[in-house]
C-alpha cells in the first residue's frame, strides 16, 4: 500500500504499528505524532522499577531512535494533535502544522481520572500515568515524606510497593471494602493486603477522600468519614479515561472509548484505532470491551496495520495482564465476571497459587501468583472454552490442561 499514513499517540500501540504498517509491506509516507516529548516507551515499569529506582531510564524505549529513521517514520514529538477535518482528510496540531492523511490510525491511549474533589490541584498531588508524572513524583520524594496513596487497585499498589521499597511510610486510602476489588476474588485481596501490611503499607478500606488541606501544597487528606491523614506526597491511581476528545469532536462514534469493528476501524472507514482509546467487540466475551493491557495494545496494532495494507484480519484475544507488587509477579488471564465459583489451587502461604473463576465447568480467568505454568496454560483452556474438571483443577500437582474433560 501507498499513500500517507498518520498516526496519532506515541506509545505501545504506535511503536508496534510503525514496525507492523512496514512489514505488512506499507510503502508510503508515514508519521508519528506524539504530545509527550519522548520516543514511545514502556508504562508498566513507571509503577515498578523506575518509580523505585532500579530501572536504568534508558531502557524505558521501546524501540531505539535508530529504528524509526530505518522505517522511514517520520517524528512529530511534543506535538499534539488538536483538530481532525475528516472530510479533507487532515489533521491540524497544536503549532498550526497540517498534516495531510490517506489513512490515519488514532493511538491516544488514556490519562489519570482526576479526582472530582475540592483542592486537587495542589502541589504535592501526582497522577501515575506518564514519564513525566514519575519523574515528579521521584523529584518529590523527599527522606520522611508521608505519602498517601488513593486507590488500591493495581497501580496504587505497585506504587505502594515501590515508595516501600524507597523506605517511605506508605498510606494507601481505598474506598471498596477490599483492595483490587473490581478485578479479583476476595482470596487474592486478602492475599495481598496481608503482603502489604508485612511490608508496613497502611491500607485503609472503606475510606473515601473528601478533600485535600494545604496552602500551596498538600498537607493532608481529608476523608469523608472525618479522618485526617497528614501526607507530604500524595498519589492517585483511581483509574483512566480513554482520550476520545480528538475523534469525538470529529463525529467518530465512541461508546467507552472510540468505538472500533473487529478490524479495529472507526465508524469512519478511513479512520482505525488501537489500544487504551478503543473499545472493540470481542468475539470470546460477545460484547463490546475496553482493555488497559500492553498485549492488547500491540495486538490492536498488528491487526489494524494489517487491515490497513489490504488483509482482512479480525482481533480476537483473551486479554491478560501483569502486576508486580515486592517480589510476587502476578499474572492474569481472562475477565473474573460473571463466575459462579473460585477455586484455589495451591496455597496462598506458600506465596505461589493461583486462583480460578468458573461459571459451571467453564473456565474464566486465572489470576496466578508466582505460577507461571499455570497462567500459560489458562491461556488455552480459556480461550478453547474446554470444560473442566473441578477436583483435577484443584489439584495444584497436575496442569491445568490435564482438568479438561476429554470431549
Ligand atoms: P498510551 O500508552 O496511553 O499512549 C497514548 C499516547 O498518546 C500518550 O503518550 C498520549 O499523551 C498521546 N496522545 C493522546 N492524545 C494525543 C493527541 N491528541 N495528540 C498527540 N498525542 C496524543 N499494562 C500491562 O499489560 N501490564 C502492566 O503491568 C501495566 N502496568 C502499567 C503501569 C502504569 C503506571 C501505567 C500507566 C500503565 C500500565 N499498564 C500495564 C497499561 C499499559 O501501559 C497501557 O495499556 C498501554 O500503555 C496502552 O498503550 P497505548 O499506546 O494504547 O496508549
Amino acid at each position: 500500500m501507498e499513500g500517507n499514513v498518520v498516526i496519532v499517540g506515541a506509545s505501545h500501540a504506535a511503536a508496534q504499528a510503525v514496525d507492523s504498517l512496514r512489514r505488512e509491506g506499507f510503502t508510503g509516507r508515514l508519521l508519528l505524532v506524539g504530545d509527550e516529548p519522548d520516543l514511545p516507551y514502556q508504562r508498566p515499569p513507571l509503577s515498578k522499577k523506575y518509580l523505585s529506582g532500579e530501572f536504568d531510564p534508558d531502557r524505558l524505549w521501546i524501540r531505539p531512535a535508530a529504528f524509526y529513521e530505518q522505517q522511514r517514520c517520520e517524528l512529530r514529538l511534543g506535538r499534539r494533535a488538536v483538530a481532525l477535518d475528516r472530510s479533507a482528510r487532515r489533521l491540524r496540531l497544536d503549532d498550526g502544522e497540517s498534516l495531510d492523511y490517506d489513512r490515519l490510525l488514532l493511538a491516544t491511549g488514556g490519562r489519570g481520572r482526576r479526582a472530582p474533589v475540592p483542592r486537587a490541584d495542589l502541589a504535592g498531588i501526582h497522577y501515575l500515568r506518564s514519564r513525566a508524572d514519575v519523574d515528579g513524583i521521584r523529584a518529590d520524594l523527599a527522606p520522611g515524606r508521608k505519602v498517601v496513596i488513593v486507590g488500591a487497585g493495581y497501580i496504587g499498589l505497585e506504587c505502594a510497593a515501590s515508595c516501600t521499597k524507597l523506605g517511605l511510610e506508605v498510606t494507601v486510602l481505598e474506598m471498596a471494602p477490599r483492595v483490587m476489588s473490581r478485578v479479583v476474588a476476595p482470596q487474592m485481596s486478602a492475599f495481598y493486603e496481608a503482603e502489604h501490611a508485612l511490608h508496613g503499607v497502611d491500607i485503609r478500606l472503606g475510606t473515601s477522600v473528601a478533600g485535600f488541606e494545604g496552602g500551596t501544597r498538600v498537607t493532608a487528606v481529608a476523608g469523608a468519614d472525618r479522618g485526617r491523614f497528614p501526607a507530604g506526597l500524595r498519589v492517585l491511581g483511581i483509574g483512566i479515561v480513554p482520550n476520545v476528545e480528538l475523534a469525538e469532536a470529529a463525529g467518530i462514534a465512541c461508546d467507552n472509548g472510540i468505538a472500533v469493528d473487529e478490524h479495529c476501524r472507526t465508524s469512519d472507514p478511513l479512520v482505525y484505532a488501537v489500544g487504551d482509546c478503543c473499545s472493540h467487540p470481542s468475539p470470546h466475551y460477545r460484547r463490546r470491551i475496553r482493555l488497559e493491557s500492553v498485549d492488547n495494545a500491540f495486538e490492536q496494532a498488528k491487526t489494524a496495520a494489517a487491515n490497513l495494507c489490504g488483509r482482512d484480519v479480525r482481533h480476537d484475544r483473551i486479554p491478560w495482564f501483569w502486576s508486580d507488587q515486592f517480589d510476587h509477579k502476578l499474572q492474569i488471564v481472562g475477565l473474573a465476571e460473571g463466575y459462579d465459583r473460585v477455586i484455589l489451587r495451591g496455597d496462598p502461604a506458600s506465596r505461589s497459587f493461583s486462583c480460578c473463576y468458573l461459571r459451571g465447568a467453564e473456565l474464566l480467568a486465572v489470576d496466578a501468583v508466582n505460577q507461571p505454568r499455570d497462567f500459560m496454560a489458562a491461556k488455552k483452556v480459556i480461550a478453547e472454552r474446554a470444560p473442566v474438571d473441578l477436583a483435577r483443577l484443584a489439584d495444584a500437582g497436575l496442569s491445568i490442561r490435564d482438568a479438561v474433560v476429554p470431549g
